[in-house]
């Protein structure tokens, strides 16, 4: 199995699936014409991301690490009417993108960019008593993920959905004596998540036109 095969599967489901998806597919173009790297989730993982916030009725998101504003622009266009989607990165190059690809999507009104060090922008909607989400979103510098999921959690409510992007990376993930940060964060994370009676969490690799790396999703249960 070669992973050329995975991306055919993938843009099999694509083609079968996303047909009618024709904003995202938009928006991952002008992200493409515009040297955003392409670290975006994949095209039927952002589709899995606007399900999951449909599916528990989702009202407010908060997505951590905006790039271009492809899966923001997923996950915006989930939202009800009065759904309100946050989004946080500190690049100004890709937040002047994103915000060309909300326009596209129509979302300019429900989303709003935070620019900033996304640890420092978390801790002042904690301080300013920022309402709880239903749906958190955490894509953005691994080695933080810890710090990601503490915000996460004094941000939730019981029920709020947490899910964490590239959490596999090709099995770096089991190599625990690993130097790289990102890699200890991320082992960090998965402790954090575990010993926290509030969680309930599983972790799933995914195989696809991104290579292999995984998912992880947690429900605030209390
Ligand atoms: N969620 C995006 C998508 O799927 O289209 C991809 C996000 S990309 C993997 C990670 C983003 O996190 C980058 O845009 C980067 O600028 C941002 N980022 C990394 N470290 C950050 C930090 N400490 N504070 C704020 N943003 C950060």
């Amino acid at each position: 199995i070669t992973e050329e095969r995975y991306k055919q599967v993938d843009d099999y489901f694509n083609q079968l699936f996303l047909k009618e998806d024709v904003i995202p597919e938009k928006v991952l173009e002008h992200c493409k014409k515009n040297n955003i790297p392409a670290i975006n989730v994949a095209p039927n993982q952002g589709k899995l991301l606007h399900m999951l916030i449909r599916m528990n009725a989702a009202r407010h998101v908060l997505e951590i690490g905006t790039l271009g504003g492809y899966s923001t622009v997923w996950m915006g266009l989930a939202l009800p009417d009065d759904g309100r989607l946050v989004t946080l990165d500190f690049d100004e190059s890709y937040i002047r993108i994103a915000r060309e690809s909300l326009n596209m999507a129509g979302l300019q009104d429900k989303v709003e960019i935070r620019q900033g060090v996304a640890a420092e922008t978390l801790e002042q909607m904690v301080q300013a008593k920022q309402a709880p989400f239903d749906f958190i979103f955490i894509d953005a510098d691994k080695e933080n993920n810890p710090v990601y999921l503490d915000y996460a959690l004094k941000l939730s409510r019981p029920g709020t959905v947490i899910v964490a992007d590239n959490v596999v990376r090709q099995a770096k993930i089991l190599d625990d004596s690993g130097k790289a940060d990102n890699i200890r964060g991320l082992r960090r994370f998965f402790d954090d998540m575990v010993d926290n009676p509030r969680l309930t969490v599983t972790a799933f690799q995914t195989l696809g036109s991104k290579g292999w790396d995984g998912l992880a999703i947690a429900i605030v249960k209390q």
